[in-house]
Order: structure tokens, then sequence, then C-alpha cells
């Protein structure tokens, strides 16, 4: 510059090992029997911590998918135009397992590992994450199926992505359409008809007010069969090779989640087989849903992720008024607070993934319908406040495009709302209190392991059940729904800590989140909270 020299500006932050870095992503995956998956996982975070993907991460996200409905002779094609970036993105994290390899090898931990490499992509890469997900999350469903999984277990287990649309393609991505205009929670109120053809084929006519990753190979759909509301298969292609009955009207114009497509569509007689029963299809796409919720939590926990290593590094090369601001103990304060909350929803989170495992028995399979709700709200809704904090942290440059963190901002809100928006979980833990009483008893049982090792958390789990065991009773009970759900979810948090995370950290968190300490904004941490040494793991 001839004016001046450029100083007291972070380098960035690229060439790291967002794995190794990440130390309670670390123990986490060791603790719940994963440690065998700790050399991919390195390979992973140097991967996605690295100039080149960092690159295509903002290339796709600054390029955003285009709508093609026609090619030049008018003939309909309904296509999707991806920047080259956002294929190699996807490509690698489906090459990497990040999609099913959960299923695809399963043994204890699968589930652990497979979360921590969904993670590390989606911490520097959002969009992509939603097709990876999607796809995770349909394998038990089509895996019940025995025709069906003829035809697309192979291909769902493949690493292998091809972005064209052919029939003989080795691999396969799914997504799901629920959500109609007049109605996305109540999926009740669907009007997408489907008239039967015989053996299990359908013909569907209607809409979807919101479709994802519209370039997947198959969803798994909703729709009004002569039997109620029931699932349906429905591939891009029909059997003979030509596309399907798919019209792509509009791509959404998004907040956030912007390197992912997500469409409107409509059905003119699309061909769709049967899943299950006619008349099940919330039974059966709920085992779909209750996978992408986890994903949920990991997406926004990657974020979290993402968002505090960012400010940490920020801070620790940017001085203000003579001193690193890392040093200022107002700045180390929001550091430690905004990694207490990682700490907590990262110990959380990698818990209920070892609970999806295929060695769950009946305790962990209902420890983790109750788990999987509460902390897909409470860490789904502390994600936007994060990001917020965290990009304060950079200051000005911290609003801008050119660093990750504003893009980050726009994305926590998205998956609040994805798969249950925040009251429409807070009511879901509702009902699994009043009809499922044994995923509270599991889940009670998971926070009681650490019963005696703190008095706040003693409290804390006394007034917690206490209010469980009135809310069948209690006639106002939706309206004190989240203020419920949040306590299950600090109790979980807080327990995990105790028994595992580095003393300073379960301590920091305790004090600061249970009974009187509680901050309303971050960076509030009481007296006696170590927040150098907390601030030390960001
Ligand atoms: C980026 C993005 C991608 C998406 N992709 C897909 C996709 O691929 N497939 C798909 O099917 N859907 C998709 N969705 C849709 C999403 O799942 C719905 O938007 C969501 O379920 C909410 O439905 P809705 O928009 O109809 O809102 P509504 O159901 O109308 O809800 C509006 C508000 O009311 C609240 N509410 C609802 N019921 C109650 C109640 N009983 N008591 C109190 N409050 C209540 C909700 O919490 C919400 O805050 C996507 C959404 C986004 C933002």
């Amino acid at each position: 510059m001839s004016t001046h020299q450029v100083t007291n500006q972070a380098p960035e932050r690229v060439g790291v090992d967002e794995y190794g870095t990440n130390t309670a992503l670390v123990e986490g995956v060791e603790r719940y029997d994963a440690a065998w998956a700790h050399p991919g996982l390195h390979e992973i975070g140097v991967r996605v911590g690295g100039e080149q993907f960092q690159e295509d991460a903002r290339r796709a996200n600054r390029n955003k998918p285009v709508l093609r409905t026609h090619d030049r002779w008018g003939h309909r094609i309904d296509e999707v135009d991806y920047d080259p970036s956002y294929h190699r993105v996807l490509g690698a994290a489906v090459a990497a397992g990040a999609h099913t390899s959960a299923f695809a090898a399963p043994r204890p931990g699968a589930n652990v590992a497979r979360a921590a490499s969904f993670m590390l992509f989606a911490q520097v890469e959002p969009g992509h994450a939603c097709p990876v997900s999607m796809t995770h999350s349909v394998v038990p469903v089509v895996a019940a199926q025995p025709e069906l999984a003829a035809q697309w277990m192979p291909r769902l287990l493949s690493t292998r992505y091809d972005s064209t649309l052919s029939a003989g393609k080795p691999g396969a991505l799914f997504g799901m359409a629920m959500t109609e205009k007049q109605g996305g929670s109540d999926v009740r109120s669907n009007t997408t008809v489907a008239a039967p053809l015989g053996g299990g084929r359908y013909a569907l006519t209607g809409h979807k007010w919101f479709c994802s990753a519209p370039m997947s190979d198959a969803f798994l759909v909703l729709a009004q069969a002569p039997g109620g509301l029931s699932c349906f298969l429905l591939p891009r292609l029909r059997e003979d090779g030509t596309r399907n009955e798919i019209r792509i009207m509009r791509l959404k114009d998004k907040l956030g989640n912007v390197s992912n497509a997500s469409s409107e569509v409509e059905y003119e007689g699309a061909v769709a087989h049967l899943v299950g029963e006619e008349g099940r299809g919330v039974r059966t796409i709920i085992e779909m849903v209750t996978h992408t919720r986890l994903d949920c939590i990991l997406g926004s926990l990657a974020g979290m992720r993402q968002a505090t290593a960012e400010a940490a590094w920020h801070v620790r090369h940017r001085s203000a008024f003579g001193r690193t601001l890392i040093d200022q103990p107002a700045m180390t304060a929001v550091i430690a607070d905004l990694q207490l909350e990682t700490e907590g929803a990262t110990a959380a989170a990698l818990r209920l993934a070892r609970a999806y495992d295929a060695d769950a028995d009946e305790q962990e399979t209902a420890f983790r319908r109750l788990g999987t709700a509460v902390m897909k709200y409470w860490v789904c809704k502390r994600g936007p406040a994060h990001a917020a904090e965290a990009l304060e942290c950079l200051g000005g440059n911290g609003i801008t495009e050119d660093f990750p963190l504003a893009q980050r901002y726009r994305e926590q809100p998205v998956m609040a709302v994805w798969e249950g928006s925040g009251n429409v979980i807070a009511l879901d833990v509702l009902r699994a209190l009043a009809r499922e009483p044994q995923s509270f008893e599991a889940f009670d049982a998971e926070v009681a392991l650490a019963a005696g090792q703190d008095p706040r958390l003693d409290a804390h789990i006394a007034r917690t059940r206490d209010r469980v065991r009135r809310i069948t009773e209690d006639p106002a009970a939706e309206a004190r729904a989240r203020r419920l759900v949040a306590d299950l979810a600090l109790s979980l948090e807080a327990s995990l800590l105790i028994r595992t995370a580095p003393s300073v950290v379960a301590e920091g968190f305790l004090a600061a989140r249970l009974g009187e300490g509680m901050g309303r904004l971050f960076g509030e941490l009481p007296e006696g909270v170590e927040a150098a040494a907390i601030a030390a793991r960001a």
C-alpha cells in the first residue's frame, strides 16, 4: 500500500487440522468407542482445514445454484446447475462416508465416527450437509422394505458420487418432501394425492412447498392414498429410464444454506412406490425424521465449533489498547463462554450418536427418543445467538462476507426451523413424556449417573423431575414446554460434562448455566470460573 502498512490483522485460519484442534471432539470420539476412526478423521480435518476446501466452500456459497426448467429447444428438464465447487465438496463428503458409513460398516462407535466426519465437513461448508444427512437418514426406512432395499441399498451405501442423472450410476442420494403450502409442521394437512397403479406403485399428483436437494436420485414423500396419509419412494427416473413427472417450479431465495438448492415442486402423475403400509405414512417417515433431527444437532454444533474456533483465532492474533484481545478479561470470558456452549453440545451430541449404533438396546433406544428431541430444540436454538456473539469477536470483519462467520450467522437459524421448529419439537418432548414414559426413565437414568457429585446439578435434577412428574396434569403445559425442554437439555449437558470433561470445563458449565449463574447473554460468567483455561480449549 502506498498510504500505510497493514498490521494487526489476524492471519487467515487455514492449514489447520480441524479434527486434531477440536479437543472436545477428539475426546468424545474416543470416549464413545470410535478411537479406531482417529486416522480417517484427522485426514478429513486436514482436508476441510485446507486452502482448497475452504475456497470451494466460499465459491459454492457465492455462486448459488440456478434452476434450468427447460433445455434450449423447450423440452422440460428440471435441472439445477451448481457451481463445480459444490460437487467437489459433496463428492468429498460422500467419498469419506459422511453420509452412510454408519450403516455400511456397523460397529460400536460407527455413528460417532460418522457424526464426527459429518460435522467436520459441515463446519466449513454447511449446505452440502443437507443431502448427506437425508441420505444417511433414509437408510433404516429403505432397509426395512426388502424389494426397495434390493434396488437401492447398494447405491445408498456406495461412496461414489456422480452428479449426473442416470439409471446405472453406482451411488445415490436421497431427499425428503413433506412440507406443503398449507402446512409443514402439520403434515396431516397434505393434499398431494396418491392413486394406486397396482403392484405397490402409485401416481402422485400435487405439490411440495419445500423440497431440498432436488437433484437427489430419489425422495421419500408423503401423500394421501385411499387408506390415508402414506409414505412413498419417489425416484427421479422411472423404471424405463425416462424422467419422472417431477416439475421444479422455483428455487427458494434463502437466508442461509444457499449452496444447497431448496425447491418448490409439482408432481403430475409421478410414479412412486409405497413404503410401509397405507395410512401409516407419518409413522414410516418418522424414522428418517429422527435421524435428520440428530443431524440438525450435529449441523448446528458444527457451526458452533466453527464460530468458536474462528473467534478464538482472531482474538489470539488481534491487539487493542496495547494488549492481545484474548488476554483482556472481558474477551477471555466471551471466548470461554462460547467454548462452554460448544463443550456441552459436543458431549450431548456424541453421547446421542452412540445411542444410534446397531448395538443399542431398549434403554438406549428409549434414551435417544427423548434425548434427540430435547437436544434438537436446545442446540439448534442456541446456535444463532452463539454465532452472533462469535462474529462480534471479529469486530467489523465479522460482519463482512470476507470472513466465514457472516455466512454462519445466516446458517444457524435454518437448522432450528428444519425438521421441526422450536415449538413443534418442544411439544414433541411433551408428547414423549406423556406417551412414552420409558423415554424419560432412560433419559433420567443417564442424567442421574452424575447424581451426588454437585449440589447445583442435584437441585436442578430434582426441580426438573418434579415438573416432569406434574406435566401431564398441568393445563398450561404447552405454554411452559420450552422452559422444561431447556432444563432437560442443561441437565444432560451438565451431567455428561461432570462425568467426562476436564474439571475446569465442568465447573465452568455448572457455574455459568445452572441456577443463579445462568447468564442472559454470552460472556456473563460468574465469579470463580477459570475462563483462560476454558478458552484455551477453543
Ligand atoms: C432451508 C429449508 C429447507 C427445507 N427443506 C425441506 C425439505 O427438503 N423437505 C420438506 O419436507 N420440508 C423442508 N423444509 C420445510 C420445513 O421442514 C418447514 O418449514 C418446517 O417444518 C415448518 O413448517 P412450515 O414452514 O409450514 O411452518 P408452520 O408449520 O406453519 O409453523 C409456523 C410456526 O408455528 C409454530 N407451530 C406450529 N405448530 C404449533 C403448535 N401446535 N403450537 C405452537 N406453535 C406451533 C412452528 O414452530 C413455527 O414456528 C425446509 C425448510 C427450510 C427453511
